[in-house]
């Protein structure tokens, strides 16, 4: 269907508008200030005797503006994200409220500690929850995200290795399935990464691990696991795991960003684990996405603790208190600080308010409802399409394309074609480990009607795929969308960041 041609290149109430550089009128101005009374002028020659080039726009221009350019963001408040690896839930109004109060909001990290003592108290008691529900003696909430975490984990376990005369361990082993994040840490703290392969299930091979262990024996310094993996699988043998790693030498890292399957269920500090980041914003909701923000307080294991980066919140007979200096105190060991104040205190803020809204049988009952919803996934798409792997799964479904084989359409065409659907499309091409793969995490808070709308969306276009004789739809999807393919390579390698003013003769650049 080709939509036709419009005067303004509106569509309905869908909006084609230019850059707010490019509604520019000279001379208006949205806000009207009283004209300066006689100040002495202070900035001698560093006066500014130009014009800044803000754009000229009305109080209703701005606002429409920006009014309708958030319009254009998919959000999770406007429908359905089924993102895998992300966990792009809803985020209760509770949280909002709770992390506005001026007693949260509006306080200093300067302040002193006397006056901030209630802020104090809440990090305690998030950090309390943590160590409860995952069954670890510490935690570092400083940890800004989960790429954070990992780092922290890995600073640690560096310092630690330092400290038994082991500084000279230089490699991470990390599988082939694991978020980049893993790798990319690793290589940031100055180790080299080694790929350990997974099973046909989609699991770490054991002995693939012992191998890669005996081969970079005293080297090694840390073997890092995700679990559930983010083939959506349960690592079911992390304890040999945990043993073959210590008695090696080495320690266990595990990526907990998808501890929302498993909270409440089971305590990682059972299984061997020596650091883990949690992503607050995934597992105990903060709205994120497009960088931010997030929160990644990594649990530590007894042997860990001590090199924990500062600042850390003391509980003492006095009320509350914090370490701030690495080598002092209860912080002799501490790495050092890793972020400036306390950590992200509005994520916490969030993250406890739904853990105490939840309590501990309502976070138990998440983690089952997010499995159970995406196995309902994994069950009804499998009519169709083709899992990756035997179920049940956790807490997201991954498909191949073995589906779409012979078809001309491809993992891209199905996600794009989603859109037109109403649907943000899954995560695609990811896991590297599964060919095409369209890794899908429904979370516990979709009802059954959405998730059947989804359903009968997929089962549809993988039908349509299969029926043949669709390929030159599929590659013009998506067709309702204010823009349709983008040229993502070049827009990942050349980003036009900035407005430039057009050059007589050469189009501007943002008109690209
Ligand atoms: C999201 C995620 C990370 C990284 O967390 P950020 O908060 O985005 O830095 C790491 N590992 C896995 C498996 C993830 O899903």
């Amino acid at each position: 269907m080709t939509m036709p041609a419009t005067a303004s290149g509106n569509q309905g109430l869908q909006f084609e508008q230019p850059l707010i550089f490019e509604q520019d009128t000279r001379g208006a101005t949205a806000v009207d200030l009283p004209a300066l009374p006689h100040t002495r002028e202070r900035l001698g020659t560093l006066k500014n005797t130009q014009a800044i080039g803000l754009p000229g726009l009305s109080e209703p221009e701005v606002v429409r503006h920006y009014t309708r350019l958030s319009q254009k963001n998919y959000s999770i408040d406007s429908g359905f994200y089924p993102l895998g690896s992300c966990t792009m839930k809803h985020n209760p109004r509770l949280n909002e409220k709770m992390a506005r109060l001026p007693g949260f909001a509006d306080i200093h990290p300067f302040q002193p500690v006397s006056t901030i003592q209630g802020a104090l108290e809440l990090i305690d008691t998030t950090a309390h929850w943590l160590k409860q529900l995952t069954g670890m003696p510490a935690v570092a909430m400083s940890p800004a995200a989960g790429a954070h975490g990992e780092l922290c984990g890995l600073m640690c376990i560096k310092a630690a290795h330092v400290a038994h005369n082991q500084g000279t361990r230089t490699v991470v082993l990390v599988p082939e399935s694991a978020h980049g994040t893993n790798p990319a840490t690793a290589a940031l703290c100055g180790y080299s990464v080694e790929a350990i392969p997974a099973n046909s299930e989609g699991r770490v091979d054991l002995a693939a691990l012992q191998a890669a262990l005996d081969k970079h024996s005293a080297d090694v310094a840390a073997v890092m696991i995700t679990n559930p993996n983010t083939c959506g699988l349960f690592e079911r043998e992390c304890i040999q795991a945990a043993e073959m790693i210590h008695a090696a030498g080495a320690y266990f890292y595990m990526d907990g960003a998808n501890f929302n399957a498993i909270v409440g269920r089971l305590r990682i500090g059972d299984l061997g684990v020596d650091a883990m980041h949690i992503n607050l914003h995934k597992t105990f909701s903060t709205p994120h996405g497009g960088g931010g923000p997030g929160a990644g307080p990594t649990v530590l294991s007894a042997a860990l603790a001590s090199y924990a980066p500062v600042p850390f919140v003391v509980h003492g007979k006095d009320g509350f208190s914090v370490e701030e200096h690495a080598g002092l105190g209860g912080a002799q060991d501490s790495f050092g600080r890793m972020k400036g104040y306390h950590g992200q205190f509005g994520v916490f803020v969030r993250a406890l308010s739904y853990m105490m809204a939840m309590g501990a049988d309502g976070l138990k009952q998440a983690s089952g409802d997010a499995v159970l919803n995406a196995n309902y996934l994994l069950a009804r798409l499998s009519a169709e399409m083709t899992p990756a792997f035997a179920g049940p799964c956790m807490h997201e479904c991954v498909f191949d394309d073995r589906f779409l084989k012979g078809t001309g359409v491809t993992t891209l065409d199905i996600a794009k074609a989603l859109i037109d659907e109403g649907v943000h499309p899954p995560t695609m091409y990811f896991p590297l480990v599964v060919h095409g793969a369209l890794l899908m995490e429904p979370t516990e808070t979709e009802s059954k009607a959405t998730l059947d709308q989804f359903v009968e969306s997929m089962l549809h276009l993988a039908r349509k795929a299969k029926a043949g004789g669709a390929e030159a739809e599929f590659r013009a999807a998506p067709q309702f969308s204010p823009r349709r393919r983008l040229d993502e390579t070049k827009a990942a390698r050349k980003p036009v960041l900035r407005w430039m003013p057009p050059t007589a003769g050469a189009s501007s650049q943002a008109a690209e």
